[in-house]
């Protein structure tokens, strides 16, 4: 099988409000560039990317002259090929690599009839557990709703999740507001939902005594960890000496190298594998057993996503025994996909593995035109910056809390 041809189309596909962040804010909607491959035997292998536009349009462009006529078995080839490491100093492709390699993957899959968890080892479970992955929102500007800002409307949102999707695992992203307001936010969080578990991820924008001042006041909760509450190594792990419960990391350890450093000096408990900041599924599987050999923890990130992407999250979790703890996922947050038959169900807090061939979804063409024209109406937004305070960056560590007494909504276009 040779590889023929590559397309990428970035498309926008609506939030329920938009997600407020320590970094900024999703906008109400979420860019994804998907990729697809195409070979010589009529196969189409699918990928998909965060942002967008013609930038990642013309990247994935750029690299047909590295890709036509190769062997999409041949992944480890085009790792060094496009993503060399010393090259990679000039010109970082990891998460270029991961879109390919999903498509690649899926086109082997469905080459040899098999799911691509079959291809990494085979399935360990049919289903996933998810976590109710929750935000301060900001209200959707067309009708109002949606606004999750004070204590009741946090509690509010994730009984409604717990009920329409089954979660018992509920993971509050923080670094909005200050951090005494966002312990109040988290604490009623778990009264609320006594007998489930809890995570709590501020994106790393706390100083390491931010960190360890707040860890010391949830120790008695029902913890699964607390999620980069500092930004950097060094930062971890004096935080980890103080605070007795595990921490989590999607930001500082996302390679071997910050892996292996992990492992000799420890900083993260709980390595959380993100299928695009690793450059793959493989690399995560890779990294899986690493952590599996020294007893450290992994879960599933999520860096948004729709269903191409979550479908790379469901075969990861099917492959590697080492999972523990439910799955991060953004998607019950976004209204539609672009796979065929809408978004993937829930059940009891789940998500099954897809049985099919490949990565097991396929686009909807309809849908991917609808959003690739919304995206194009649209156009990017400023993931980094918080529509109501313009110009505003936070610093780390940040004293640039927003306010939780204003009520505003901003204008955001839909
Ligand atoms: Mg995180």
């Amino acid at each position: 099988m040779k590889i023929t041809d590559i397309r990428a189309t970035p498309v926008t596909v609506p939030l329920e409000a938009p997600l407020r962040h320590a970094n900024g804010c999703h906008w109400g909607r979420f860019v994804r560039t998907i990729v697809e491959v195409e070979t010589d035997e009529g196969l189409v292998g699918l990928g998909e990317m965060g942002g967008g536009g013609e930038s990642a349009v013309a990247a994935f462009e750029g690299l047909k002259p590295y890709l036509l006529g190769r062997d999409p078995a041949r992944l480890e080839e085009m790792r060094f090929l496009i993503a060399n490491p010393t090259a990679s100093l000039y010109n970082n492709r990891t998460q270029i690599l991961a879109a390919l390699e999903f498509a690649c993957l899926d086109l082997l899959g469905q080459k040899w009839g098999v799911p691509v968890c079959d291809i990494l080892g085979g399935r360990l479970r049919d289903e996933v557990p998810f976590a109710s992955y929750l935000f301060f929102r900001y209200a959707n500007a067309v009708d109002g709703s949606g606004e999750v800002r004070t204590p009741d409307q946090l509690v509010a949102q994730a009984l409604a999740l717990k009920a329409q999707y089954g979660f018992r695992t509920h993971k509050l992203k923080g670094g909005v507001f200050p951090p005494a307001y966002e312990l109040e936010c988290y604490r009623a969080l778990a009264e609320a939902l006594s007998g489930d578990s809890f995570r709590f991820d501020p994106n790393g924008v706390w100083s390491a005594e931010q960190a360890i001042w707040f860890g010391q006041r949830i120790e008695d909760l029902d913890n699964d960890y607390l999620e980069d509450p500092v930004y950097g190594l060094a930062g971890m792990r004096r935080a980890r000496e103080k605070v007795r419960m595990p921490l989590a990391t999607n930001t500082v350890v996302v390679g071997f190298e910050q892996l292996a450093t992990n492992v000799l000096q420890t900083a993260a408990d709980v390595i959380l594998l993100d299928t695009t900041f690793w450059g793959g599924i493989r690399p995560c599987v890779k990294a899986a057993a690493i952590c599996e050999t020294f007893q450290l923890g992994v879960a599933v990130h999520s860096s948004g996503e729709l269903g191409i992407q979550l479908a790379t999250m469901l075969h990861l979790g099917a492959v590697i025994p080492n999972l523990v703890f439910a799955a991060d996922a953004h998607y019950h947050h976004v209204l539609d996909d672009v796979i065929e038959g809408g978004k993937l169900p829930y059940c009891h807090g789940s998500i099954a593995v897809p049985t099919a061939p490949g990565l097991g979804v396929k686009l909807d063409r309809g849908r991917l035109a609808e959003y690739h024209e919304l995206f194009l109406r649209l156009g990017q937004y400023p993931y980094d910056q918080d529509p109501l305070r313009p110009g505003w960056a936070p610093l780390i560590p940040n004293q640039r809390w927003a306010d939780p007494t204003d009520e505003r909504t901003p204008a955001i276009p839909r």
